[in-house]
């Protein structure tokens, strides 16, 4: 009897999972809202390297043979944890996995094309050309070397920052409670002080109950005038009115966001209404982690996760 796995991950990636997997499970595909809730019910095994369907209770309540759930992510905030553990389903996601994950630098890249386009100001300069106009003196960029970058969470992404920053010249404060070992190219900060001292801020950290607002309105009046602000992270770790009012009064003078509340049900959201008409904020459709190359190396490695799982005998209820 064949395992069951159902798939979820962009459709060309569904026969080098099937490769990964020995003969004796069989892959299931589908990003069909409806379809999943269908095919879960039936499988013993998820697979998630999509991010974009939720896990509800409801659904996974349904899956009466579901032996395990594995995203092939960090942030599992689509999952319904809480649910999985009642039911008895262990949830392995790459949160904590530091040596599968430290060479994968998508994310990290990706933040730092953020940063590098507030800093040249790049959607307005860009949409300058395309309109005919050739203007440079609208748009002054701000150089990097001697700048100071606060970075707002301290582990893989964020130390891949420190890296980069520290290849261009920058200064680097770190704010992150919980690192055992603090990298040396970032000085240890508060957060008060990195909100004050930096000219870049970037957010790195989980959405717990914890991060969750931590950069409210407070936190931006601390914030030096014209900041440039870079959050890849998750959407609700801003204040997103806060951080509205912030763009509106010239507090943030530039921004770039991959990841908003309430994503991706994104037309009627007052950071997208605002950036159709300032130039000042880029907002990319959470793409920072999203790389063929990254993607085959994270699937890869929860293939083996899964492969080791049932090899343990931890899969043989049922
Ligand atoms: P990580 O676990 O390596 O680092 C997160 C760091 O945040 C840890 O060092 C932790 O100590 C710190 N932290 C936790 N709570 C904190 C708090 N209250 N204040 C300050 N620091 C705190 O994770 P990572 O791989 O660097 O990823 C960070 C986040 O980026 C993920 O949780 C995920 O939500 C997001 N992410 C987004 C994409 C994307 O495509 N946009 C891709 C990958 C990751």
């Amino acid at each position: 009897m064949k395992m069951s796995v159902l798939y979820l991950g962009p459709p060309d990636t569904y026969d080098y999972v099937q490769s990964l997997l020995p003969e004796t499970f069989e892959v299931r595909w589908s990003l069909d809202d409806s379809v999943v809730s269908e095919l879960i019910q039936d499988c013993d095994i998820v697979l998630d390297a999509y991010m974009k369907i939720h896990f509800s209770a409801d659904r996974l309540q349904s899956a009466h043979k579901l032996k395990l759930f594995v995203t092939a992510t960090t942030g599992a905030d689509h999952i319904d944890s809480t649910i999985l553990e009642k039911i008895g389903v262990p949830l392995l996601t790459l949160k904590g996995q530091r040596e599968a994950l430290r060479d994968i630098t998508a994310a990290a890249e990706h933040s730092w094309l953020l940063l590098m386009a507030c800093a040249r100001l790049l959607r307005g300069a860009l949409t300058e050309v395309l309109q005919g106009e050739w203007e440079r003196n609208k748009f002054p960029g701000v150089m990097l070397r001697g700048k100071t970058l606060g970075i707002i969470g301290c582990g893989r992404i964020g130390q891949w920052m420190a890296t980069y920053a520290c290849a261009f010249g920058m200064n680097c404060l770190g704010y992150d409670p919980y690192i055992e070992l603090w990298p040396n190219n970032i000085i240890k900060s508060q957060l008060d002080e990195l909100l004050n001292k930096s000219d870049f801020i970037t957010v790195h950290v989980p959405l717990s109950n914890e991060t969750r607002g931590l950069l409210g309105s407070e936190a931006f009046e601390k914030m030096q005038q014209g900041v440039m602000l870079i959050n890849t992270s998750r959407g609700e770790i801003i204040d997103e009115s806060a951080f509205l009012s912030g763009l509106q009064t010239g507090r943030v003078g530039a921004a770039g966001i991959d990841v908003l509340a309430g994503e991706p049900h994104i037309s009627n959201h007052p950071l997208v209404a605002y950036a159709r008409q300032h130039n000042n904020l880029i907002i990319t459709p959470h793409i920072a982690g999203f790389s063929p190359d990254a993607l085959r190396q994270v699937l890869s490695f929860s293939c083996r996760r899964i492969i080791e799982f049932f090899e343990a005998g931890d899969g043989r209820k049922n």
